[in-house]
């Protein structure tokens, strides 16, 4: 009996939800009382997985599997379950592993539950608490296979210093032929990314056009945090559709999210309700994101962020 633990990974580097899932699997294995192995795809340097407790890592290279592709990977992440004897397969409930994990769990003859946001309440039945209906309810789950598919919500469970042994040792999987080709993927580079960032600094079309975007970058800047968009913004070709959250767009669950004149329907709030603390910008004080919002400002974006960067940039200087 153990815990394999998949790692995403982007250009060769661990994301945050590595780490994350990594802990959340150490704390499992505390329970269970079994080892975590940590499976790495074209990652180098895998050291860090250590701090968060896994016991062993299977560090696959190959240069063919440069792009992610769901079939080719569930079924080598099956086949490091296998090599383990893994009872509980951990994946991050990212937009790849969604994905990917039906596909996983039918390899593994397992039962899934997406969205996975705490340790198991009982191990024996094996029940786990997750989100349902775009994060606005919580449901508690029964999986009865004998091993266990979990993806773990982003920013659910936190991202905790252990102690493991994460001895690294490699991994050869038989790679089956892809069904897809991935010929080429353009990525937004040197910026933090929604997925991966604890703060996240969305505008709506309160902005009024894209010539006004310096000001969500700046406050970004001085945040460290990702720009976003509503849907309109989007489709108006303001900003890129990578930066789209929502229903239909990219889910966000980070530690803070700002929305600065964004009215806050339906459709924008089914992405971004995992976040925890949400701050919203807005002059109307009926727009329905008051509702939703932890913390409020009703006021002119372009009156209220330059303070805003003026205050930021004050506090910083100072606690520097
Ligand atoms: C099937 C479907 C799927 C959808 N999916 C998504 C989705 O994934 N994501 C998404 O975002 N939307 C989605 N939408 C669209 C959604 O319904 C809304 O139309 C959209 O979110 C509104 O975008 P907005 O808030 O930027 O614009 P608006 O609704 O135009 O709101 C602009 C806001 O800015 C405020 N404002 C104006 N001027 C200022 C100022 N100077 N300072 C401060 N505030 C100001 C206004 O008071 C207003 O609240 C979807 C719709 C459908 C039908």
């Amino acid at each position: 009996m153990s815990i394999l633990v998949y790692i995403e990974s982007s250009e060769g580097a661990i994301k945050k939800t590595g780490h994350e899932g990594t802990s959340y699997a150490k704390a499992l294995a505390e329970k269970m009382n079994c080892k975590v192995t940590a499976l790495t795809i074209n990652v180098s340097d895998t050291d860090s997985l250590k701090e968060y407790g896994a016991d062993a890592v299977l560090q696959v290279t190959n240069a063919d599997l440069k792009h992610f592709e769901a079939s080719v990977y569930s079924n080598i992440i099956a086949q490091a379950a296998k090599e383990v004897s893994a009872s509980v397969v951990v994946i991050s409930s990212s937009a790849d592993s969604k994905y990917m994990a039906p596909l996983l769990a039918i390899e593994l003859n397992a039962g899934y539950a997406s969205n996975v946001t705490d340790l198991p309440s009982s191990l024996s039945p094996f029940r786990v608490k997750r989100t349902v209906f775009t994060n606005k309810a919580f449901c508690d789950t029964t999986l009865q296979t004998d091993v266990k598919l979990l993806g773990l919500s982003n920013n659910s469970f936190g991202v905790h210093k252990n102690v493991g042994e994460a001895i690294t040792t490699s991994f050869e999987p038989v790679l089956k032929p892809s069904s897809v080709q991935v010929d080429s993927v353009e990525k937004v580079v040197g910026k933090a990314t929604i997925a991966d960032a604890d703060i996240v600094v969305s505008g709506g079309r309160g902005l009024k056009g894209p010539e006004n975007w310096g000001l969500i970058e700046e406050l970004a800047d001085v945040l460290g945090a990702a720009t976003a968009c509503s849907k309109p913004v989007s489709d108006l070709g303001w900003r890129p559709h990578s930066e789209h959250v929502g229903q239909t767009g990219k889910p966000v669950a980070t530690n803070l999210y700002i929305a600065i004149g964004i009215s806050g329907a339906i459709q924008h709030l089914a992405g971004i309700n995992a976040s925890k603390v949400k701050v919203v910008i807005n002059n109307d004080p009926e727009a329905p994101f008051f509702k939703a919002a932890d913390y409020g400002i009703v006021g002119d974006a372009f009156e209220v962020i330059p303070k805003l960067i003026e205050k930021l940039k004050a506090f910083k200087a100072q606690s520097a």
